[in-house]
């Protein structure tokens, strides 16, 4: 039995990458998703829920248990602001405490939870920030050594989502300019 080392291999594989039949426009941004709040009020759906049993045990623990809020408010007048002290529900804004503490533990992203799921938990870490499948992604890197989404295959699960109410954000809104007007 022989063997010998194929030398064209290097060669072979080198010029390849640079000339893909793919027509790519350099120009266009990928398209951004984030958790809409809306769509959950037209199919009455609850995102306070489905964000609050996402909470770390502790957080879970005490929600609906009453906290003193410090709120700055400014004059507006005179611009100074002041802080007043208002009673609320723990964990009645989960985007409000999941990203400081319930994403912050290990165990918030796991590789056994669906792939949406963990999708819509990074957002529920980021405080719903739009972001690109890409980053969606480079994301999940801070809770999983082992990432089985690539941003083609997240961007494929936000878009045929009916569960969590992942929308891309319509692009005016996300450039603030509408650069895309002249034909
Ligand atoms: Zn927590």
């Amino acid at each position: 039995m022989t063997f010998s080392p194929d030398d064209d291999v290097e060669e072979r594989t080198s010029g390849e990458a640079a000339t893909g039949g793919e027509d790519v426009p350099a120009e266009e941004k990928p398209p951004r998703y984030k958790i809409d709040l809306q769509w959950y009020a037209e199919n009455n759906r609850s995102f306070k829920a489905m964000a609050q049993s996402r909470m770390c045990r502790s957080c879970r623990g005490r929600l609906g248990t009453s906290v003193e809020e410090s709120l700055p408010r400014e004059d507006a007048k005179t611009g100074k602001v002041t802080f007043e002290t208002r009673v609320t529900t723990y964990g009645g804004d989960p985007l409000a405490i999941i990203p400081n503490c319930c994403s912050q533990k290990e165990d918030y992203i796991t590789p056994n939870l669906p792939l949406v799921e963990t999708i819509f938990r990074v957002f529920l870490a980021n405080g719903n920030q739009p972001a690109t499948p890409q980053e969606v992604t480079d994301r999940l890197r801070h809770w999983l050594t082992i990432i089985r989404v690539t941003p083609e295959i997240a961007q494929r699960l936000m878009e045929n989502d009916s569960y969590y109410g992942l929308q891309p954000v319509p692009e005016s809104v996300v450039a603030g300019t509408g650069a895309k007007e002249e034909d």
